[in-house]
């Protein structure tokens, strides 16, 4: 496992790039011998990543504790379809974090990683919604991960066959799967005359678009 802060600007830069393109992690941690594997979203700012559910959650209290703690993102490019089975492969981008959890108790930050957990999940959302109300804050718990020891995992391209394979009557290649949202389905209760902000109607999870 490579640590981070000794690593060169490029791989820092894609660890973030993943971590930021992606929005669901999924945290493992171990209660009484029993390895548990749990999906959830996050947000990032920084060497930071934020999570957060309710107070009761049993993973967010456990890991509230102190406990060792390991978190993966993945993104899911495309299929790699190769001539033999076994060069059959995915292209992928994917983080694995090595840490220990921190419980976010300060208001201020607790809050600023509401805001940056809505806006990981959907740019502008959170300047046109309704903020968290005190108590809705107290019902909340929010974990800070650090990004210290990280390691990002990359394979792109397409298949790379045995050379006596090439000439299999055989198709190969790649099959992209990119995230495409659909058309936005507006809410029953949806109040006459708003529409859907560009936000939603112009979703995507690339960078930069
Ligand atoms: C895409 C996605 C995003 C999510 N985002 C969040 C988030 O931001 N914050 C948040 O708090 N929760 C989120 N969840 C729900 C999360 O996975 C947990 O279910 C939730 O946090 C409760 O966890 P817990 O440890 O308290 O579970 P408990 O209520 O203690 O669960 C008891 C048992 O139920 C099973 N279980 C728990 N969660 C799941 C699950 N998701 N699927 C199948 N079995 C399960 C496990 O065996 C677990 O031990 C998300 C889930 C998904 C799929």
């Amino acid at each position: 496992m490579k640590r981070l802060p000794k690593r060169g600007a490029y791989d820092r830069e894609t660890v973030f790039r993943v971590l930021d393109e992606a929005f669901v992690c999924h945290v493992g941690f171990v209660v009484d011998g029993q390895p548990y594997v749990i999906p959830t979203n996050y947000g990032r700012v920084g060497e930071i990543l934020y999570l957060h559910g309710s107070a009761a959650s049993r993973m967010l209290r456990t890991l509230s504790e102190g406990i060792p703690v390991c978190v993966t993102a993945t993104l899911i490019d495309g299929l790699v379809l190769a001539r033999s089975a076994f060069h059959h492969s995915v292209n992928y981008r994917s983080v694995v974090v090595l840490g220990t959890a921190r419980l976010v108790e300060d208001p201020a930050e607790k809050m600023e990683a509401l805001r940056l957990f809505t806006e990981h999940i959907m740019k502008g959302r959170w300047d046109e919604i309704r903020q968290p109300t005190e108590q809705e804050l107290k019902a909340t718990t929010v974990l800070a991960v650090p990004l210290q020891e990280v390691s990002a995992k990359v394979r792109t391209g397409g298949p790379v066959d045995d050379d006596e394979d090439y000439e299999l009557p055989i198709w190969a290649g790649v099959l992209p799967l990119p995230v495409l949202p659909g058309a936005p389905i507006a809410d029953s209760r949806l109040k006459a005359g708003i529409p859907a902000p560009e936000n939603v109607t112009k979703y995507s999870r690339r960078e930069g678009s």
